[in-house]
């Protein structure tokens, strides 16, 4: 087997299946590959984390939606209130932000690698 056919079998193995014998021996003898297969296991776990992190909405978010009255506009009332809540509104969405940033981060380097 050839590095190229190896390493498109990787991602298959950190999700947990069992690579072939010859996936097997490939990586008993080619360091470059072995360093794949440990990018990409390191890679899966720091994205586990990341799917379980979670984010707090801002404190009264829900109490406030619930709120609007039904008579105007949604969109026009949740703009009324971001407007006069926009301190609270923008650190929950620097939080989220970060997170996706982190993401697309690794993202970027596993298609890099
Ligand atoms: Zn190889």
């Amino acid at each position: 087997m050839k590095c190229p056919e190896v390493r498109e079998e990787l991602p298959a193995y950190v999700r947990g299946e069992q690579p072939t014998l010859a996936v097997r021996r490939h990586l008993s003898t080619c360091e470059g590959c072995r360093e794949e297969s440990a990018r990409y296991e390191s890679l899966a776990g720091a994205l586990g984390s990341l799917q379980s992190m979670t984010v707090e909405p801002p404190s009264g978010l829900k109490h406030a939606l619930v709120a609007i009255p039904s008579n105007q506009g949604r969109l026009g009332a949740v703009r009324t209130h971001v407007t006069r809540h926009r301190r609270r509104y923008v650190g929950g969405a620097a939080v989220a932000v970060a997170g996706t940033a982190g993401a697309l981060l690794l993202r970027r380097r596993l298609v890099a690698a």
